[in-house]
């Protein structure tokens, strides 16, 4: 059976998460780093997954792809119907590249040093039987795709004869190739200059579009997210705390917290202003709070909340939030 034969039905969504934990061993004893995280991305939806560090965005995107040996998962992750918790391995290693890509914080540790441009863009084509030069064809054709000049003569250069935009075009066309349903970024901006970054985030906004793309862009800057995404899910301590459109998270944050990270972001379209940060720093996994792990921050703690975790209620505007000021009766009034 080949991977597209696994495939449900075509109605399933790109990627189903449903109360999604996961744990993993430390000296200390077993900690939970994602506490029932569920969140659904459609075809050619673009969805960025917010937070500070340690709030299991990244814990999240390695956990679909099953990256980490170490990770102990339960709940489920269904990609295009798929299940893939308990997958065996050899079916994860066939469904990687082809139903899901991903692209990661740093383009240069993503490359070989020692292999060509030509070997690493052709590999995830090559690794499935594909022929070398019906394999060079498409890795000319994507990265020409991709915005990189002469990509016949540059398929035989090296990575460190690319630029860090360059480079980040290149491992973009490694998760490409195959054509996957679903692509998660995980904080692709990060190594690169405010112009380069600008552009990347362009592009994977056009392959989205082009290509029916569904795409999770993992980032702690909100300032790239409004001109990228549809929607935002906001993570804190390991679980997600809201869920909303762009344009409703921005103008009405419902949760405080991601209230917080919005009143941090310099506007350019507002006079002058003075910045507020969120007072305090998030909670080590080992050491999350008892009820809502943000109540020690927050200005609208209250008993309730040092107790009882919320729950994800739906908001009257849309959108989902985990707070006690939006009880379920009252939310979706
Ligand atoms: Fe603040 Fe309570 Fe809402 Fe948590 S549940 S964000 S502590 S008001």
């Amino acid at each position: 059976m080949t991977v597209n034969q696994l495939s449900a039905t075509s109605t399933d969504p790109a990627l189903q998460v449903s109360d999604l934990c996961v744990d993993v061993d430390t000296p200390a004893g077993r900690i939970r780093l994602l506490d029932g995280v569920s969140l659904s991305v459609r075809s050619g939806e673009r969805l960025a997954v917010v937070g500070e560090s340690g709030s299991g965005k990244s814990v999240m995107a390695r956990s679909i792809l099953r990256l980490d040996d170490s990770f102990h998962l339960s709940g489920s992750i269904k990609v295009d119907g798929t299940e893939l918790v308990g997958l065996p391995e050899r079916r994860m290693e066939r469904l990687r590249g082809s139903k899901v890509g991903m692209v990661f914080q740093d383009p240069l540790g993503a490359l070989n040093p020692l292999c060509t441009i030509g070997e690493q863009v052709t590999e995830p084509l090559r690794v499935r039987g594909v022929r070398r030069p019906e394999a060079e064809r498409a890795a000319i054709a994507i990265l020409g795709e991709l915005g990189v000049a002469k990509a016949a003569q540059r398929m035989r250069a090296y990575p460190h004869e690319f630029s860090g935009g360059m480079r980040q075009r290149v491992v973009l066309a490694m998760a490409l190739i195959a054509e996957p349903d679903l692509l998660i970024a995980d904080e692709p901006t990060t190594a690169l200059d405010v112009r380069v970054q600008e552009q990347v985030i362009d592009l994977l906004h056009e392959v989205s579009t082009e290509r029916d793309l569904a795409v999770i862009l993992i980032t702690h800057d909100l300032g790239i997210v409004a001109g990228f995404a549809e929607r935002v899910a906001v993570m804190y301590a390991g679980r997600k705390i809201q869920d909303d459109a762009v344009g409703r998270l921005f103008a009405e944050p419902a949760h405080p917290y991601a209230r917080g990270l919005i009143e941090a972001v310099p506007r350019l379209d507002q006079k002058m202003q003075r910045l507020v940060g969120i007072p305090g720093v998030p909670p080590h996994p080992g050491a999350r709070p008892s009820g809502c792990a943000y109540h020690p921050r927050c200005p609208h703690r209250m008993e309730q909340c040092e107790v009882e975790v919320p729950r994800e209620n739906p908001l009257a505007t849309g959108g989902l939030v985990a707070c006690h000021l939006y009880p379920a009766d009252r939310s979706a009034q």
